[in-house]
């Protein structure tokens, strides 16, 4: 099932310039990516799903064949209702293999037709993570240069700066 329509899936919590940086590299690879963000109940998000959904949408308004959704449950079953072909992630430091190995081997488990395909992270935003983000940002630093603007905005909000 050849087709160029990829999902990235992941939390968002919130979007930083290191997720920009690798839906802009795979523009060139993928005619259409759809940013998924992913229910995750195990985790405990500063910004509500709608947020979330809101900052990714706003932050890639300029981006064609970009779409913005979000979704719960299986990610192989989104992308099965998507039609999509694969599913994109970024890896930064070596501590991402195992977890992205896991889950991309269950994936083909799941479903033996859907590809992980994983883009490096440039290096100057191997260090940048959205827990990174929020851990500065509550304390009044500077994220101005790691976050888009709307980022740093809600952030300056929801802490109250
Ligand atoms: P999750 O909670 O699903 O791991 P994240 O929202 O933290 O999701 O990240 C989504 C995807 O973007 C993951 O594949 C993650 O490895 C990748 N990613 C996050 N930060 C960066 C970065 N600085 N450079 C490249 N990829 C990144």
């Amino acid at each position: 099932m050849a087709n160029n329509r990829v999902i990235y899936p992941g939390s968002f919590d919130p979007i930083t310039r290191g997720h920009i940086d690798i839906i802009n590299r795979a523009r060139n690879l993928f005619a259409e990516i759809i940013v998924a963000v992913f229910n995750n109940p195990r985790k405990n998000p500063l910004f509500t799903m709608e947020e979330r959904e809101a900052l990714l949408q706003q932050a890639t308004a300029d981006l064609t064949g970009v779409r913005v959704d979000s979704f719960s449950g299986l990610t192989v079953d989104y992308v099965r209702e998507q039609e999509a072909a694969a599913i994109l992630r970024g890896l930064r430091a070596v501590s991402d293999f195992e977890g992205e190995f896991q889950m991309s081997a269950m994936n083909k488990e799941l479903n033996s037709e859907v590809e992980t395909v994983f883009l490096m992270t440039s290096t100057r935003y191997a260090f940048l993570s959205s827990s990174v983000i929020k851990e500065v940002a509550q304390f009044g630093g500077d994220v101005s240069e790691l976050v888009p603007p709307c980022v740093e905005e809600a952030l300056k909000e929801k802490f109250n700066l």
